[in-house]
């Protein structure tokens, strides 16, 4: 028996040594099904990266702290393959690695064990730029007369560095970037610390709380900085000084928006706030980067709720998937509508009731909006005010109380989290008391135009 039991135990070893498979090379997101790898969790990324803004030179170290999902013998981070990769190493031992097209293929010197931490470090540079989209905007490392404009919803992550670029993998972030002193670095969370050696400074930013990395942002340029507390936000703010005779008020600005939504949603989840303003005519968008929005204008205030209310609903809550996108950017839309009926700019009933004039042979009526057909689509109006709308009928389905009680639940529950349209339905139907899925088909997975 003994000698049996020994030999079963050698048997195992030998089984347990050889087994171990690849970690797939995507999320398996029907709208981008390359983004994103499997078999690991990213943890932490340490970003430290030096730029020079005349040659468009970047050089990256990238630490990546993450958990094995399964026995892993070889593994993927998204990296356009414009930056060339110098070095990998996996626990302090180099790793072979081949870069083909976005997808970096790392493989150990040997198979990591399930449910065990490991650290990666890749060693690249390059030139790096932008991507274009599907629905034709760009994307990613986008360059300026002075810096940078970085923003990167969907899939600009890819662009400048190594990572799981796809949204249901959030870590928090440390990012430390030198640039020469003329200019200044700017990203997510806190500023932590500024040195200047000779002509160059380097930037060190901690965002503590998790996040998806298509809202991080490492935005470069000539700003000028300010770090004000205002009420009770940390507010850091940097604004491109060709638009700074716009924005001397726009620290000010941020408090009582920050406030009325927490009134409304619960605490604001960061720990701290404020906004980019880089002057980009040719971006025609603003995004909601985490803690601290980008923007190519100095923000009106409809443009300043909406990114702000953004900070609860897409980024603290965030999707499950591309096609759900209508839980971002319907509930900022929303929000946007109740800001502007706050401060008197427009009613909340003359906002629904501009979106619902559409005819129902219009296309924002034939659209489903919690699945608007592909990526082109990701941000069409169908997103936005067809899921305002939506959300707009629901409350006047259920009434203020279950209604506000649904937006603070779905905040808390999934903060730092992803959460899907099942999940809101299901939250929806138990504050309620009540079935609702003849409701939310009609409003979000039907086309036709329902009534309000
Ligand atoms: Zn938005």
């Amino acid at each position: 028996m003994k000698r049996l039991l020994a030999l079963a135990a050698a048997a195992l070893l030998t089984v347990s040594a050889s087994a171990g498979s690849p970690g797939d090379p995507g999320a398996g997101d029907p709208y981008f099904p390359g983004q994103g790898n499997g078999g690991y969790d990213a943890g932490h990324y340490d970003l430290a990266l030096d730029y020079n803004p005349g040659s468009n030179a970047l050089n990256g170290v990238a630490t990546i702290s993450a958990r094995t999902t399964q026995e892993l013998t070889r593994f993927n981070l998204d990296l356009v393959d414009t930056l060339k990769v110098r070095s990998v190493t996996v626990d302090g031992a180099a790793a072979s690695f081949s870069q083909q097209g976005t997808e970096l293929v790392v493989t150990p010197a040997a198979a990591l064990a399930a449910g065990a931490g490991f650290t990666t470090v890749v060693s690249y540079g390059g030139r790096p730029t932008h991507v274009l989209d599907p629905d034709g905007s760009r994307d990613g490392w986008i360059r300026t007369s002075d810096g940078v404009f970085n923003a990167n919803e969907p899939q600009g992550a890819m662009t400048w560095y190594p990572g799981n670029h796809h949204m249901t993998d959030k870590a928090t972030y440390r990012f430390a970037v030198t640039v020469p002193s003329t200019r200044v670095a700017v990203a997510n969370g806190d500023l932590t610390s500024r040195n200047t050696g000779g002509d160059r400074t380097t930037y060190v930013w901690d965002a503590r709380e998790p996040m998806a990395s298509y809202l991080t942002t490492v935005s470069i340029g000539k700003f000028i900085l300010t770090d004000t507390k205002v009420g009770n936000f940390r507010t850091i703010v940097a604004v491109d000084p060709k638009l700074a005779k716009d924005a001397t008020t726009l620290a000010q600005r941020h408090g009582p928006v920050l406030d009325y939504f927490s009134s409304l949603f619960g605490p604001y989840p960061f720990s701290s706030t404020g906004a980019i303003v880089d002057h980009e005519p040719n971006v025609g968008y603003a995004l909601e980067t985490q803690t601290r929005p980008i923007y190519p204008v100095v923000p009106s205030e409809s443009l300043l709720a909406h990114e702000l209310a953004h900070q609860w609903f897409g980024d603290s809550v965030t999707p499950s998937r591309w096609q759900e996108i209508w839980l971002n950017e319907g509930f900022a839309t929303y929000a946007e509508w109740l800001w502007q009926d706050k401060i008197g700019q427009r009613t909340l009933q003359a906002s629904a009731d501009g979106a619902y004039a559409r005819p129902e042979t219009d296309e924002f009526w034939q659209t489903p909006t919690a699945d608007p057909g592909g990526p082109a689509a990701l941000f069409h109006d169908p997103v936005y005010d067809r899921g305002a709308l939506t959300l707009h009928a629901l409350r006047g389905m259920v009434g203020d109380t279950a209604f506000f009680t649904i937006l603070r639940t779905w905040a808390t529950d999934h903060k730092y989290g992803n959460a899907d349209t099942a999940a809101f339905i299901e939250l929806s139907e138990r504050v309620a008391g009540r079935d609702l899925s003849g409701f939310f088909d009609a409003w979000l997975f039907k086309p036709g135009k329902p009534a309000l």
